[in-house]
């Protein structure tokens, strides 16, 4: 430190411009990037992006909803100038209203992605006054020494938006989640004029979307989606249910459009739809005169009048498509020769719930249709073909893949030298990558980690209270409740509690009894001088128990032993 700084106490190293991750590299989920701009021990700092992930598989028991560790940035916080999102996507914008209290900042967004911020922190947050200022699309604002151009790409969602962050180290472009789809039904096409430009300009660094990395070609385009949607309702005899990704906002309009082309009604059920087109309608993306009929009236209309369009294409238990799929949603039912379509693609984690839904409606006769069958989705980032594309108009200096995981990353980075990029450099959440002066490393490393929502609260992933659920999962827990003179004599019969194990042996005696036996043998065993160790008395129990039972069973349960102390004869 003293090194770094003039006798004024002012920074006098170099200025120099780093990205991190606290979240996205190495994990497609809990997008969270910094760029730090100045000298090493005085950085003023950008956040771009502040997402979730969700479990995979069932390894956190109680857990759905991850999000980054931001300690780095919460002790850096007074240097932070904000927090621009680039798009409303949850992978990007579900921290936002959990964790902003921690950094305090203003949230940057256009004004789609606002209005969905807004919406949400009306719904669950309501605590915390953030201050959102909206940009317009396409605009520009400046947050400390970062001049901030959203560009307009599309994605899934509308207003994704790449960011041209200028420093006075050079231009960065931080791609957010794009592809390069020329008719994509709803807002613009990517303006290749405007990204060639930025290369003309200069693009130190590319900071860009790895997710289909490792797909060849180019993807298909939303209007293709539609176009197969509308055939698809056209052709279908009875009812049709379609359910997708409630913020895919072209795809509302898609099914709505493929409603009316077919005469037939639209209804629309699961509150997030709702809510995804409310905010739609105010920002012009669907038109104010946007009509649907309220999920009530669906058994009014004739099995070849409607189309309903339902949450829950990832299997989400409480989601319309679900409680359809049991038979349980009080307004809508389908019955055999309907049509149900998953527009949508099923992310890894979610398959068993998917596949029960879609199992228990072909139970029911309703024909399913998912992308394996037809063109009813398409993806929303760049193929190999889409990526070249960009690095062709921008011509980056640097290139740095970013969301993906590991395998992604590489096969971008790759693709990135074949491109003609001078220097490519992959990593991880955490290691902070200097981007100029030049050439690009990888100078130091931040502290990440993930922390869950449990309930209301927030708790750290590693060694907080899942860790032990965990455990109780796979062996369950005995506990035992000693009253114990100060003697050491006990004073009445233990009481015990068993949960998640077996209630009796191979030869059929109850694991009770069997504890009861081993609780009072090892009292007996411990010298009378040395029973006033109360402490030891307690361990001893309790490792006597876990073996007992563990010869009983197999397996060693958690035990817990707990003491009163009575005052008495004893
Ligand atoms: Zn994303
Ligand atoms: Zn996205």
């Amino acid at each position: 430190m003293p090194e770094e700084r003039t006798k004024r106490g002012r920074p006098h190293g170099q200025d120099e411009l780093v990205f991190l991750a606290l979240g996205g590299l190495g994990e497609i989920g809990m997008n969270a990037y910094l760029y730090g701009y100045g000298p090493p021990d005085a950085r003023k700092w950008l956040m771009v992006d502040l997402g979730i992930t969700f479990p995979e598989g069932e390894d956190d028991p109680g857990i759905d909803v991850i999000f980054p560790d931001l300690r780095f940035i919460e002790e850096e916080r007074s240097a932070l100038a904000g927090i621009v999102i680039t798009h409303a996507h949850e992978d990007h914008i579900g921290a936002v209203v959990d964790l902003w209290s921690r950094l305090g900042v203003p949230v940057y967004a256009t004004p789609f992605t606002a209005g969905m911020l807004k919406a949400k922190l009306a719904e669950y947050g309501g605590k915390h006054a953030i201050p959102i200022r909206e940009v317009k699309l396409n605009g520009r604002f400046q947050a400390g020494p970062f001049d901030v151009e959203f560009i307009e790409m599309s994605h899934s969602i509308p207003e994704s938006s790449a960011l041209a962050i200028r420093t006075p180290a050079g231009l960065v472009l931080h791609t957010g989640d794009w592809k390069l789809d020329r008719t994509p039904l709803i807002g613009g096409a990517p303006d290749e004029k405007r990204l060639a430009a930025l290369g003309d300009e200069g693009v130190l660094a590319m900071i860009c979307d790895s997710t289909n990395a490792m797909r060849e070609g180019q993807s298909p385009s939303e209007r293709d989606v539609a176009k197969s949607l509308t055939a698809i309702v056209k052709e279908a005899p009875h009812r049709v249910a379609v359910t997708t990704f409630a913020s895919n906002v072209a795809r509302v309009k898609a099914v709505a459009d493929a409603a009316r082309a077919a005469g037939r009604e639209l209804v629309v059920a699961g509150r997030a739809l709702h809510r995804v087109i409310d905010v739609a309608i105010d920002t012009g993306y669907l038109p104010q005169g946007f009509r649907y009929v309220d999920q009530q009236q669906f058994s009014e209309y004739k099995r070849s009048n409607v189309v309903c369009l339902c949450t829950g294409s990832q299997g989400e238990p409480r989601a319309a498509m679900a409680r359809i799929a049991e038979n349980e949603h009080p307004d809508i039912s389908l019955d055999k020769g309907d049509l149900a379509i998953f527009s949508s693609r099923t992310i890894p984690g979610n398959e068993k719930a998917v596949g029960w839904i879609q199992n228990s409606l072909v139970r029911m006769g309703v024909e399913v249709l998912t992308d394996n069958e037809a063109l009813v989705h398409v993806t929303g980032h760049p193929r190999r073909d889409e990526l070249r594309q960009l690095y062709a108009w921008t011509r980056p200096r640097i290139a740095v893949p970013m969301h993906g995981e590991a395998r992604h990353l590489k096969a971008h980075a790759e693709l990135a030298r074949e491109a003609g990029v001078a220097e490519v450099q992959v990593a991880y959440n955490g290691e902070i990558v200097r981007l100029s002066p030049g050439p690009v490393r990888i100078v130091d490393d931040a502290p990440v980690g993930r922390l869950f929502r449990d309930g209301n609260l927030i708790v750290p992933s590693g060694d907080g209270p899942v860790r032990e659920r965990r455990k109780l999962a796979f062996v369950g827990i005995v506990v035992v409740a000693l009253a114990l003179s100060r003697r050491g004599e006990l004073m009445a019969e233990p009481q015990i509690a068993i949960d998640g194990v077996p209630a009796e042996d191979a030869g059929g005696e109850p694991m009770g009894e069997i504890v009861l036996g081993t609780v009072e043998g090892t009292l007996k065993s411990i010298p009378r001088d040395r029973r006033r160790d109360i402490e030891m008395v307690a361990e001893a129990v309790r490792r006597a128990v876990r073996s007992g039972v563990a010869d009983a069973w197999g397996k060693k349960p958690i035990v817990k032993v707990l003491v009163s102390v009575i005052e008495g004869k004893g």
